[in-house]
């Protein structure tokens, strides 16, 4: 069997990215990637510092969920490096989300903070047009790593959306691409500052004019950037 070394490479060096940006803390937060053949998703393991963290340690599960790991000998190995705790919620999102490669789930600050308030996130960065047109909508609570939780964060994101905030929990994104995923992160906790810091401020929240983004929206469409 391959190995897929590249793939779990990738887990690897997006983890440390978005821990570099502050986006994750300790071993919170998890990165699954599917691979081009459509065959493996590989994720980030439960519990394990991603400081630590080796190509072929990054586990190997099927569109189930279950471990087909294997080495660089390209022998199975038994269930060492377990998936990260909330594998049903990526396979979940992985299997009704066929268009997608990654989903990114983060307890990044302000997307946390903005859960705890109850409150949707509107569109309040030009960028963010481009990977999240709508306001990201908040799923109910369900406990960690609870199919219930699956299923919430499946409906929260729809058939095309990018990006889905777990009440009281944190954030959860989705891309055509890894690298489009891991913006999207990015952008929806940026915007989630702005809400958090507007309303410390005292300020009303009102995200930019739905009309003039669907202006903009057309915009990106006939190829021109923001
Ligand atoms: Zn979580």
């Amino acid at each position: 069997m391959e190995d897929y070394r590249a793939l779990r490479q990738r887990v690897i060096d997006a983890s440390l990215l978005i821990q570099r940006k502050g986006l994750i803390r300790g071993t919170s937060g998890n990165i699954s990637l599917r691979s081009e053949d459509g065959k493996v998703i590989a994720i980030t393991p439960s519990s394990i510092e991603y400081e630590q963290l080796t190509w072929d340690m990054i586990p190997l599960i099927d569109a189930e969920g279950a471990v087909i790991h294997c080495d660089a000998n390209k022998t199975v190995l038994d269930n060492h490096y377990k998936p990260s705790s909330e594998v049903l919620m990526h396979t979940a999102v992985m299997k009704a989300r066929q268009d997608i490669e990654a989903v990114v789930h983060t307890h990044s600050k302000f997307s946390t903070l903005l859960s705890f308030m109850g409150q949707e996130l509107p569109i309040m960065t030009i960028p963010m047009i481009a990977y999240f047109p709508t306001p990201a909508p908040i799923a109910p609570f369900e406990l960690p790593g609870s199919a219930a939780l699956a299923q919430a964060a499946v409906k929260g994101l729809g058939s095309n959306g990018n990006a889905v905030i777990l009440e009281k929990h944190g954030l959860l994104t989705v891309g055509k691409t890894l690298d489009k995923a891991l913006t999207c992160t990015e952008y929806i906790e940026e915007g989630a500052e702005y809400v958090y810091l507007l309303k410390a401020a005292g300020a009303k929240v009102e995200g930019i004019d739905p009309a003039r983004i669907q202006e903009m929206i057309e915009i990106l469409k006939s190829g021109r950037a923001l």
